[in-house]
């Protein structure tokens, strides 16, 4: 195949190296050349957009396939001696770049290490490692009797190890917590090579929480290897409700009135109208206007109440719409086309996820949208608010449109748009999908003087600038 790389990548491995690497990994070593073009990329979509024109990102030098945690050590051990980098790789499904290898190195994919080592029911938490796949985890934890409720739109192809590197969320997080709340401890190889682990307790107050540093550090300063996670027993019952808002305001200000009574509904959506439009044209009372969805889930007595509170808040301004349009959303919810159907048509599109308070909720989606309205060549401007909590909500924007001169140029004229708005509204520039290479620029801006904490953490931790070099922070190593 013929291609050219966007990123130059490093210098090529020394033999002695690779032959470590055998010897470590008992042969689970690929340096093929089919093997490094799938590991070129990630989901990005522009990577996606350059890979259709026959660019690849950056390819890596190597492909390991770790079965414990000493192997992962010895083999970030020998990285420090040789000065390569290491990128750690779950399912490949982030959408920002991150697990991209700029500089080449070795990626170091997870999935064989994707064992439940353990389930407690009387403390409620499940010991996994974190190879594994969502829709394994979640599945293994049903035929047991319990849920994570952690359930990421790309749950069928990302990891446990790529969520908690990313702090994702889940579509019932509204309930359950993103990632970050779900998890209660973690075992870690470090940039040096030595493993930590932290205790497996509810709560402790023995200084800062350190290993905390590792989630949303997007394999920069270790690789996560197994974490402990609070589960739930499976919840007895679900109600399914749905509501048609005149404007967008209506629907937050009904949700947030839900949440100060403490009520959590797993799933809450609100869609704007130009979204309701394009998922729920079928339903004649959406009509022009913004629809609310609500799942309800747990034990029976604390549904029913919770049922009767939302339907008296959402009742009082909006128009009940039954079941169907939640049942539609669970039927279409992992349904992901745009990509192999937009990008080989030349239409540039991404989604971008954000946060912030209620006080300024509203006023930042619609600023957001009118600031991407006016970036020339685009079609779509949309959003929907995917995750909630008392203190505010989390937007998910999507736009799409042709590109009048140069691709890239388009997309980031789009990310700038939303991201300048959030920075000058004091929203945050990411809710959930991390930094990696899209958000690089903004995160300085973000942070304030936080970054210079950011950057002394990463050349304590990781000297020689093995891990992920390139992302998150710019530091020589
Ligand atoms: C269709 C689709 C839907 C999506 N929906 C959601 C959603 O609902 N919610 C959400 O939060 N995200 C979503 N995402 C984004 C993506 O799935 C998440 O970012 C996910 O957390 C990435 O997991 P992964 O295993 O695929 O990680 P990868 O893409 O393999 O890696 C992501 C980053 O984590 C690092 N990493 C991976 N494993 C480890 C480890 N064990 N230790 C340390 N670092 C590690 C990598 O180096 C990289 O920097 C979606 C993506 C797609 C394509």
């Amino acid at each position: 195949m013929s291609y050219s790389t966007i990123y130059e990548g490093g210098k090529s491995l020394d033999n002695k190296f690779i032959k470590k690497l055998m010897d470590i990994f008992n042969g689970n070593v690929s340096t093929r050349e089919e093997d490094r073009i799938i590991y070129s990329r990630d989901y990005w979509p522009i990577a996606l957009k350059w890979f259709l024109d026959k660019k690849l990102p950056a390819l890596p030098h190597a492909i390991v396939w770790p079965e414990n945690v000493e192997q992962i050590s010895e083999l970030i051990k020998i990285a420090n001696e040789y000065r390569v980098p290491i990128i750690p790789y779950g399912g490949g499904s982030g959408v920002m770049g991150g697990a991209i290898p700029i500089y080449g190195g070795v990626i170091v994919d997870m999935k064989k290490m994707d064992k439940i080592v353990s389930i407690s029911d009387d403390d409620l938490m499940a010991r996994v490692q974190t190879g594994i796949n969502g829709m394994n985890l979640e599945r293994r934890l049903n035929h047991s009797g319990y849920t994570l409720g952690h359930i990421p739109q790309s749950l069928y192809c990302s990891s446990l190890g790529g969520w908690l590197a990313c702090k994702a969320a889940g579509q019932f997080s509204t309930k359950y917590g993103k990632i970050e709340d779900i998890v209660v401890a973690i075992q870690a190889v470090l940039a040096d090579g030595s493993i930590i682990e932290s205790k497996e307790v509810p709560r402790s107050s023995t200084g800062p929480e350190v290993e905390r540093l590792l989630i949303g550090s997007e394999g920069t300063l270790g690789i996560i290897t197994e974490a402990t996670l609070r589960i739930w027993p499976y919840p007895e019952r679900r109600e399914c409700l749905s509501f048609a808002f005149q404007s967008i305001e209506d629907a937050l200000e009904a949700v947030r009135r839900i949440l100060r009574q403490q009520v959590y509904p797993a799933v809450v959506r609100i869609y704007d109208k130009e979204e309701t439009l394009r998922h729920f044209y079928n339903i004649k009372e959406a009509g022009d206007k913004c629809m609310l969805i609500l799942l309800l889930e747990g034990s029976e007595e604390v549904v029913e109440l919770e049922r009767t509170i939302s339907e008296k808040i959402c009742g009082e301004k909006g128009i009940a719409c039954g079941e169907e349009p939640v049942h539609h959303w669970l039927k279409t919810r992992f349904n992901v086309k745009e990509s192999s159907e937009f990008l080989p048509r030349g239409f540039i599109f991404d989604t971008v996820e954000i946060s912030a308070k209620w006080k300024n909720a509203a006023l930042i989606y619609h600023s957001i949208i009118k600031a991407l309205k006016s970036v020339k060549g685009m079609i779509i401007a949309s959003a929907h608010a995917s995750h909630f909590y008392p203190q505010g909500v989390c937007f998910y924007f999507t736009f799409g449109g042709i590109p009048p001169n140069d691709d890239y140029e388009f997309y980031i004229s789009a990310w700038d748009a939303i991201m300048n708005e959030c920075i000058k509204n004091d929203a945050s520039i990411s809710h959930h999908h991390g930094i990696g290479l899209t958000r690089k620029k903004w995160l300085a801006k973000e942070m304030g003087k936080r970054m210079e904490m950011l950057k002394k953490i990463k050349a304590a931790i990781d000297a020689n600038n093995i891990m992920n070099p390139g992302k998150m922070v710019e530091y020589e190593g």
